[in-house]
C-alpha cells in the first residue's frame, strides 16, 4: 500500500507498521510505502496517524459499502 506522496521517478521507502482495523480489531500486515522525500516528515507522521485512526480491513470496508 502506498500512502502520502511519491514524486515521479522517486525512490520509495518501505516500512512496516502495525495497522489494526478500527472496526473489528483485526491486525493487518502493514507493509507500507511512501516517497523518500516524504518519509519521516511532519506531514508524513500526521498522515500515518490519520491513516491508522481510520483504517478498515478489506472485509469491513466491503460491509460498509453494502450497508
Ligand atoms: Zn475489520
Amino acid at each position: 500500500m502506498i500512502i502520502g506522496r511519491v514524486l515521479e521517478n522517486e525512490k520509495k521507502v518501505k516500512f512496516d507498521v502495525d495497522i489494526t482495523c478500527t472496526n473489528c480489531g483485526k491486525k493487518v500486515p502493514g507493509g507500507l510505502q511512501t516517497g523518500e522525500s516524504y518519509y519521516k516528515t511532519q506531514e508524513f507522521e500526521r498522515e500515518l496517524a490519520d491513516f491508522k485512526e481510520k483504517y478498515l480491513c478489506g472485509i469491513c470496508r466491503d460491509k460498509n459499502r453494502r450497508n
